[in-house]
């Protein structure tokens, strides 16, 4: 049965996600790390004694991917993320991660695995949709046994898109990915910032496209 925590670490930091299966977990987006020591501790409480097997990233930008470093360092568990975010952690790039625009460098950090279309960490296993326009690197994760899907940037709760003004966003292809993963059937949906849905993730992410729809 798989469980999934919502952090709250700092508060620039995205929504740290864990997903927890059995003796083991799976974290989406460490959030900026700007706060080290509670990062660590909100994700140790979480695992409260599983083990950390893996990290994926949503997207490159530094409030979901600045804390990466301090994870690897005290969990030594693979990252995976998209070839752009795999580069962008790589370089320490303060441009493409929008790390500037929080007063902060952004730490390289090597040897992040560049994710396929499916991804096996133990028991769980998750499709990978590759949904641009936010940012080049964003992808969405969907876990297949909750079918919970977790979108990062692209779509929010409540009617709200990912900002497609930012360095390599762009509107009409964030508009194509929303369409993508409309029907994947989730059943809940665990943006990168605001609420979750778990109820009806599809009327979530269809009103959240009608926003924008005409633009
Ligand atoms: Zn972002």
């Amino acid at each position: 049965m798989v469980e999934i925590l919502e952090l709250h670490p700092g508060m620039m930091d995205c929504n740290v996600l864990l997903i927890l299966e059995g003796d083991m977990g799976v974290l989406i987006d460490p959030g900026t790390g700007m706060n080290r020591e509670k990062l660590l501790r909100a994700v140790g409480d979480g695992l409260n004694g599983r083990s950390l097997k893996g990290v994926i990233l949503t997207h490159e930008h530094f409030d979901h991917v600045g804390g990466t470093g301090a994870i690897v360092e005290e969990f030594g568990c693979p990252v995976y993320g998209s070839a752009e975010a795999a580069q962008v952690l790589a370089d320490g790039d303060p441009m493409r991660s929008g790390a500037f625009l929080f007063g902060s460098d952004m730490d390289p950090v090597d040897g992040v695995s560049v994710i396929g279309d499916n991804l096996e960490i133990g028991p769980l296993s998750f499709d990978i949709i590759r949904t641009p326009g936010h940012s080049p690197g964003s992808i969405c994760i969907l876990e297949c046994s909750s079918r919970a899907l977790f979108c990062g940037d692209v779509v929010f709760c409540d009617g709200g898109v990912g900002r497609w003004d930012l360095p390599g966003g762009h509107l009409p292809t964030l508009k194509e990915s929303i369409k993508r993963i409309l029907d994947l059937n989730a059943n809940s949906l665990y943006p990168g910032h605001g609420r979750s849905e778990t109820d009806d993730a599809r009327a979530q992410m269809e009103f959240s496209y009608s926003t924008i729809r005409h633009l």
